[in-house]
């Protein structure tokens, strides 16, 4: 059986359908044996959450329930403060040392790479999947690009073959979700009803989550 692992980190304010669906395109295309969401704290520059660190993990719970190939993974908010990605990975691989890791991330987030912390460190813990999203895109950094050379392969095996280093650019369904907008609607007063999983919608009516 393949020891490779997939990484999904976000604020998952809140978890939708599309973060499930695409996650999912990426364990079946690159025959995962599982997949580890990571919830963060939420970083200081966004705005304020309404719900809670705990409330997002219930949530996740909630969405990932029956399908054993998800797991959620509280790591990062059993930490104090803000966990870098990049130390996030090195607890992974000390605490699951005979499996190689592939963090995925959306389009969006990767050409934002530059931004984070000791970014160019995160090939050395880990490969990196980048799943298309449906927006019109900026360019890519020049720095990512003259980065990803000799890098990128479209070549699962040779993921599943070397322990990390590797950026893979898959093709996902295109479902143009956002907790953004999920938020919004909320907020309106509107009905986000099959965007969400059905008990994550329960959750957040019984609950007002987000409402103004
Ligand atoms: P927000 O609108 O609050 O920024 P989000 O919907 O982008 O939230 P996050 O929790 O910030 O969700 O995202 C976690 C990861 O999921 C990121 O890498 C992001 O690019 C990816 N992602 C979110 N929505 C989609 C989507 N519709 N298709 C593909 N990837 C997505």
């Amino acid at each position: 059986m393949s020891t490779l692992t997939g990484i999904f980190g976000g604020t998952f304010d809140p978890i939708h359908n599309a973060h499930l669906r695409v996650a999912l395109d990426v364990v079946e295309a690159g025959g995962l044996e599982a997949l580890r969401l990571i919830p963060c704290h939420i970083p200081p520059h966004r705005e304020t959450p309404q719900v809670d660190a705990d409330t997002r993990l219930h949530m996740l719970r909630l969405a990932v329930a029956g399908e054993p190939r998800f797991l959620v993974d509280d790591r990062e908010l059993r930490r104090d403060g803000p966990s870098w990605t990049v130390d996030t990975l090195r607890t992974l691989r000390s605490d699951f040392p005979d499996r190689h890791f592939c963090l995925l991330m959306g389009s969006d987030s990767f050409r934002g790479l530059p931004g984070w912390s000791r970014w160019q460190e995160l090939a050395e813990q880990a490969h990196l999947v980048v799943m298309q999203r449906p927006d019109p895109g900026r360019a890519m950094p020049e720095e990512l690009t003259r980065w990803l050379r000799g890098r990128e392969t479209a070549d699962w095996s040779v993921l599943h073959r070397e322990s990390a280093g590797r950026v893979l650019f898959q093709s996902v369904a295109q479902l143009a979700i956002s907790a953004t907008d999920i938020r919004a609607r909320l907020a309106q007063g509107g009905s986000i009803r099959y965007l969400v999983p059905d008990p994550v919608w329960d959750h957040i009516e019984k609950a007002r989550l987000y409402r103004p």
